[in-house]
């Protein structure tokens, strides 16, 4: 590639918000077969908001919601800004809790007088010993992520919250893949909320319940097995993968520590940045052949 035609493709992305880091950036785009795409923040508008609430025998809505918001109000997860604005919309007082723990990936803790509260995934509290004896298939069917109350030993109940996924997601997923890459969607959610976005957005193949700490390695697998991959998410737990992805892409609002681990960042907060930056990566390359 001449530093002249990469220059022009670079200013011709920078035009239409995306800015390549360097000529590299721009040349591997143009060479990849598989795009890893995370659920929360970047298929989706990454604004949970609670839909619906399952009691266990001699539960109450509002009490598990305020008990939720009490665990929450330390944690700056998407999640927690959905339970916290539930309890608002509800006009309920958030309960009082101690020694606040945030447990990435999994959930969050804190201490009522003597018990011991947890919200968090399914297999996180079944670790902890609490018997999850609630369908969940309510909440999981319609894509909601059920976050699980427990005290102490016993389950409270479930909280159902649910992300939109973007109105263009699933047009630009299916542009990328009459582009004939292999669109791959990589969450921390349990597998059935993921299957369900997964069908509304129309992508090849899921990881569920992956833990922050584990993206980097499922795209290391994806390479080993010879794909050149594109890693898509806005996260701060995203940036080891958008590190170790051929091509990292920082979408939207995306936090200092993913724009640094990226090659490419988007502007805005569609996926059509994505099928664009790989459209003109493409085309320069092609002309300078
Ligand atoms: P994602 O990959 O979708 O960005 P995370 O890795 O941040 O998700 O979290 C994975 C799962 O861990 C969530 O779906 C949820 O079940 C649980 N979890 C994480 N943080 C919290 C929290 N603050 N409150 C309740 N549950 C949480
Ligand atoms: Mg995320």
């Amino acid at each position: 590639a001449t530093p002249m035609s990469v220059m022009v493709g670079v200013g011709k992305a920078a035009e239409a918000g995306i800015l390549i880091r360097d000529g590299e950036a721009l040349q591997t785009s143009a060479k990849l077969d598989t795009i890893v795409l995370d659920k929360t923040g970047t298929i989706t508008e990454g604004k949970p908001a609670v839909s619906g609430i399952l009691c266990s025998d001699g539960q109450q809505e509002d009490s598990l919601l305020a008990l939720a918001a009490g665990l929450e109000a330390g944690s700056e997860h998407p999640l927690a800004h959905a339970i916290l604005d539930a309890a608002r919309e509800r006009s309920l007082t958030r309960a009082r809790v101690t020694a606040f723990q945030a447990h990435n990936g999994l959930g969050v803790s804190a201490r009522q007088g003597e018990q011991t509260l947890r919200l968090g995934n399914r297999r996180w509290l079944e670790e902890q010993g609490i018997a999850v004896n609630l369908d969940l298939s309510a909440l999981t069917d319609a894509g909601a992520t059920p976050l699980l109350l427990a005290r102490d030993r016993q389950l409270l109940g479930a909280i159902g919250v649910a992300d939109r996924i973007k109105p263009d997601s699933a047009e630009a997923i299916a542009r990328l893949r009459q582009a004939g890459l292999k669109v791959v969607m990589i969450t921390g959610d349990v597998a059935a909320s993921a299957h369900a976005i997964a069908r509304q957005a129309g992508v090849d193949e899921v990881m569920a319940e992956v833990l922050p700490a584990d993206k980097a390695d499922r795209v290391k697998a994806l390479q080993a097995q010879g794909a050149t991959v594109a890693m898509v998410g806005d996260g701060i737990n995203d940036a080891p993968a958008l590190a170790q992805a051929d091509v990292g892409f920082a979408i939207g609002s995306g936090t200092d520590v993913a724009i640094e681990s990226a090659g490419v960042t988007l502007m805005g907060g569609s996926l059509h940045g994505v099928a664009d930056a790989i459209a003109i990566s493409a085309a320069t390359v092609r002309n300078i052949k």
